[in-house]
C-alpha cells in the first residue's frame, strides 16, 4: 500500500478502475479494427491517382476511410483520457475537477469514467 491521500474516499476506486479498464479494452479493439480497415482500403486505392476516374465503390471506400480516420482520432483521444484517469486514480486525485477542484458527481463519473472536469468547466471549455 502507498501513502497516497485519496481525495475522494467516497468513491469505489477499484470499481472505477475496472470501468476504465473495460472501456480501454473495448477502444483498443475498435482501434485495431479501424487500422485493419484502413490498410485494406489503402490497398484498393493502389494504382489510382487523384486525376483518375476512380470507380464509385472505391471512392465510397475512400470517404469511408476518412470517417474511420476521424473515428480513430476520437478513439485515440479517449484512450489518452483513460490513461490520464488511471494515473489520477493512482495519485488519489480521481473524481476531482482538474480545473476548479470541486468533486465530480458520481453519476457523471459512472457515465464518463475518464472525465476530469465538472459539468460547469466542461461547458466553459466547449464554449471556449
Ligand atoms: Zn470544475
Amino acid at each position: 500500500m502507498s501513502d497516497t491521500t485519496v481525495m475522494r474516499p467516497d468513491l469505489d476506486q477499484v470499481y472505477y478502475r475496472s470501468l476504465l479498464k473495460d472501456e480501454q479494452e473495448r477502444l483498443v479493439r475498435i482501434d485495431k479494427e479501424l487500422a485493419d480497415n484502413s490498410r485494406q482500403a489503402k490497398d484498393s486505392m493502389e494504382g489510382f491517382s487523384e486525376s483518375d476516374d476512380v470507380p464509385a465503390d472505391i471512392a465510397a471506400q475512400a470517404s469511408e476511410r476518412e470517417k474511420d480516420q476521424q473515428l480513430s482520432h476520437n478513439v485515440q483521444l479517449t484512450l489518452n483520457q483513460i490513461d490520464f484517469a488511471m494515473d489520477r486514480i493512482d495519485d488519489g486525485s480521481y473524481g476531482i475537477c482538474e480545473m476548479c477542484g470541486v468533486e465530480i458527481p458520481e453519476e457523471r463519473l459512472e457515465r464518463i469514467p475518464w472525465v476530469s472536469t465538472c459539468v460547469d468547466c466542461q461547458t466553459m471549455l466547449e464554449e471556449g
